[in-house]
């Protein structure tokens, strides 16, 4: 069982290189441990992620606003937000071969990889340091976001006195966090740059209102995850232990995903109360009722890389002929791919040509004229290209082509002047 796992694991990252989802950043220098490249497909997949995201998080809603803060803040926003002291993880060295590990991640009070005897843990900071001015007397220390979360608060004020938004509201933000983990690994799961998808959701402080609205965040983005396709029984709640939440949460839990590796947290539902805000000496003004008060603040937060990569695993399939991805078609990178028959007859590919020209003003829409059909369709299939447009020598009599469907093989034939209605039906839009 563990190897069909590692084994399924090591498809997925050829896959995603060959492929051009992701490669190791840097890689012609020998890459740098935690930090990945997304190729054109990987690309793709990351914004289509965060397309949907936002339409349901920001779009779709009335209650909920966007921004977009800088990567790099006043350094004294995380001595405020306790991330200099508290935003740490425990590390521990092994006595023999130096190998750092994360203490709370080992199995064994052995070290994994020599067997040696370990030191005493000690709370290693996980933020980036950088250093900021033109010149180097002059140079003050800064950081890299930890979280997206702070540049937020921070702009609490702003966003109420720009938009007069009123409670409870919430903010979402789509943005790069830099983590100095101590292990990075489980290919892009643990990386040291990646990007989160946040919301921050403001309410009035009520134990009741709190739980509820808890409760109400957990259903949405089970929901979401659900409704992009992914299995059912590999995703659960776990709630965290005592001991285990971070600095600032009075309840939290994890969706988590059952990866190859184990069931591991794909997004945490955060019930952070008024720490923030009351850090940050920030406070609500009720214009109807004169009340002033300092809220409270339920967060949902996720990551676009662990979103990629476990729907890439779960979208997984082989059988003795091929390998597909059987993504949403809202996430596949590609959504269409069109072919003619014969690539050396000259009115088949000028059909085709001009077929592939007026869907890709709609769609994501690959071109392949190489190899046979079936090699074509494979290729597509890696790729989780939800259909396949084929003209054959039919399309020049009756104006049909071939649509092919990824996860069935099943074929059709539709009217070229109805595929772009076709296409749009498929995909809801
Ligand atoms: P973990 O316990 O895995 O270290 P965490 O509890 O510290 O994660 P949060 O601080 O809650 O994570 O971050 C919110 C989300 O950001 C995570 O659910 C995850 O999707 C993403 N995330 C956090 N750290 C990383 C990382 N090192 N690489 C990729 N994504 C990450």
């Amino acid at each position: 069982m563990i190897n069909k796992q590692a084994d399924l694991m090591n498809k997925i990252v050829s896959l995603c290189k060959r492929r051009g989802f992701v490669f190791p950043s840097s890689e012609i220098y020998g890459g740098i441990q935690g930090f990945w490249d997304y190729g054109p497909l990987g690309v793709e997949l990351k914004n289509n992620i965060k397309q949907n995201w936002w339409k349901s998080m920001v779009q779709s809603r009335q209650d909920v606003i966007g921004i977009d803060a800088a990567i790099i803040m006043n350094p004294t926003v995380w001595d405020v937000s306790g991330h200099t002291s508290a935003f740490t993880d425990p590390l521990v060295e092994c006595k023999s071969c130096h190998h750092r590990f994360r203490e709370d991640h080992l199995k064994e009070n052995k070290c994994p990889d020599c067997g040696g005897l370990f030191s005493e843990p000690k709370n290693f900071n996980l933020l980036t340091e950088v250093y900021i001015g033109s010149t180097e007397e002059g140079k003050k220390k800064a950081y890299l976001r930890g979280e997206i979360t702070q540049g937020v608060f921070v702009n609490f004020k702003n966003v109420v006195d720009s938009t007069r938004i009123k409670i409870p509201f919430g903010i979402a933000q789509i943005g790069k966090a830099f983590r100095n983990e101590i292990t990075p690994g489980n290919f892009t799961f643990r990386s040291r740059e990646f990007e989160q998808m946040e919301l921050e959701y403001f309410i009035k402080p009520d134990e009741k209102t709190g739980n509820e609205v808890f409760e109400y965040w957990k259903k949405k983005r089970l929901d979401w995850y659900l409704s992009l396709d992914i299995r059912k029984e590999n995703l659960r709640f776990r709630k965290h232990e005592d001991d285990e939440r971070a600095h600032y949460a009075r309840k939290a839990e994890d969706i988590e995903y059952k990866a190859p590796f184990g069931w591991s947290e794909f997004e945490g539902i955060h019930h952070r109360g008024d720490y923030d805000l009351k850090n940050h000496k920030l406070t609500y003004k009720d214009n109807e009722t004169g009340e002033e008060y300092t809220p409270w603040v339920i967060e949902t937060s996720g990551g676009v890389d662990r979103t990629a990569l476990f729907f890439i695993i779960d979208a997984y399939r082989e059988d003795d002929k091929r390998s597909w991805l059987a993504f949403s078609p809202k996430l596949a990178p590609c959504k269409i791919a069109v072919f003619p028959l014969l690539k050396n007859k000259k009115e088949l590919v000028e059909k085709a040509d001009s077929v592939y020209k007026e869907l890709k003003k709609d769609f994501a829409t690959a071109w392949d004229e190489r190899g046979n059909i079936g090699k074509r369709y494979y290729a597509q299939d890696e790729i989780g290209t939800p259909w396949c447009v084929t003209i054959d020598f039919d399309t020049l009599k009756d104006n049909t082509v071939t649509v092919r469907d990824r996860d069935t093989a099943k074929q059709e034939r539709i009217k070229t002047d109805e595929l772009k209605q076709y296409f749009a039906k498929k995909l809801k839009i």
